[in-house]
């Protein structure tokens, strides 16, 4: 991370190890496998439910969703697909502000998670009083938040980013003379105000999962598969970026997996995300980049903790009660909702497909 970047970045969000919960994986059997599964297809039909899964949730879930009518993606695009559903009932597998960003596209839904307590570092790491106050204090400067943000963060903003069209975006904002604050990922932050250039003020957030990647482990793992290709989430540090053969988002590596010619690819992201690298390139040989301490201290060990809180037996239990379902304030929705339609907007006319190509 150069100077200049350090100097913008303004406080430092690293969550204590002892916040961070540890990722404990559903263990069922074959047996009870079964009969949650069938028991959840039966309560989908009879709730009028369809399930959406993000790609680091489990394989089951995954499975589950593609079998069921539902869908598996990123983010943005799993709230999308809920514009496009006939059901009443939206059932999103994923961390908290994957279900808040699905109910504000679809306010006449009824969303539904599995465990409300699945968080995500990013959001945790942007409290929305705080990133207000700090907006207040720089009021000549556009705000841009990543996805990954709570529905009140979102209402604070002049516009939501993906990933995959960061760069474009924030090229536009400073041809019009804008300068920026960008929020929560200080390791996107870095890279998109690396590659533009751009004054931009960075919060200092970070993916615990894509923080972990190591960039000494990564060139170890690289000589030893000189054949290999390097796949890395921008979420990374920027010294594995700097490795990287490839730098995009989920739906951008899946893709990578499947188009590139290599046979073999390291992959710097939740491994969550092998599954469905799995299904669409079945003959090529997924490697995971290093990360610190890998069997002994690692905070996440490559999978994220509060995806993993997904599972078969909460959401068959969501399904027959009705729990958790998400409520946002409506002033705040309408006004979160005003920047990801902006950014829709911006995408139509650069003509760029930005929901399924995006984030998280
Ligand atoms: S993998 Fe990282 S960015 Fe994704 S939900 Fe988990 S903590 Fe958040």
């Amino acid at each position: 991370m150069s100077a200049v970047i350090a100097e913008n970045i303004i406080r430092d969000r690293r969550l204590a190890p002892m916040q961070v919960p540890p990722t404990v994986v559903e263990a069922l059997d074959a047996a009870e496998r079964a009969a949650l599964t069938a028991r959840i297809q039966r309560l989908l039909v009879e709730r009028d439910a369809t399930l959406v899964a993000h790609y680091y949730t489990s394989p089951e879930l995954q499975e589950l969703a593609e079998a069921t009518g539902g869908y598996v993606s990123d983010s943005l695009d799993m709230a999308r697909f809920g514009t496009e559903c006939k059901s009443s009932t939206l059932v999103v597998a994923g961390v908290r502000f994957m279900g808040e960003t699905a109910k504000i596209l679809n306010p006449e839904k009824r969303v539904l998670m599995p465990d409300l307590h699945a968080e995500c570092s990013l959001d945790l790491g942007c409290p929305a009083d705080e990133f207000t106050a700090f907006c207040d204090q720089h009021p000549d400067r556009t705000v841009v938040v990543y996805a990954n943000t709570s529905a009140a963060v979102k209402a604070r903003s002049d516009w939501v980013v993906t990933s995959g069209i960061a760069l474009e975006l924030v090229r536009h904002l400073a041809e019009r003379g804008e300068k920026l604050i960008w929020a929560p990922d200080r390791h996107l932050g870095a890279y998109v105000q690396r590659e533009t250039g751009v004054d931009m003020l960075l919060w200092s957030a970070a993916c615990v999962v894509h923080e972990a990647f190591k960039a000494d482990g990564l060139r170890k793992l690289r000589a030893e598969h000189p054949d290999a290709q390097v796949l890395v989430h921008p979420e990374s540090p920027l010294d594995v970026i700097a490795q990287a053969d490839l730098v995009g988002s989920t739906t951008a590596l899946v893709k990578a997996a499947r188009d590139l010619p290599a046979r073999k690819f390291i992959v710097a992201t939740d491994n969550g995300l092998f599954h469905k690298m799995k299904q669409v390139a079945p003959d090529k040989i997924l490697l995971e980049a290093p990360i610190a301490g890998k069997g002994a201290t690692c905070v996440s060990c490559a999978h994220c903790p509060w995806m993993a809180m997904n599972g078969l037996r909460n959401l068959a239990r969501v399904l027959e009660t009705g729990d958790n379902e998400i409520m946002i304030d409506e002033a705040v929705r309408e006004r979160a909702a005003l920047p990801i339609r902006r950014l829709l907007e911006f995408a139509r006319q650069r003509k760029r497909v930005v929901l399924g190509n995006n984030d998280a």
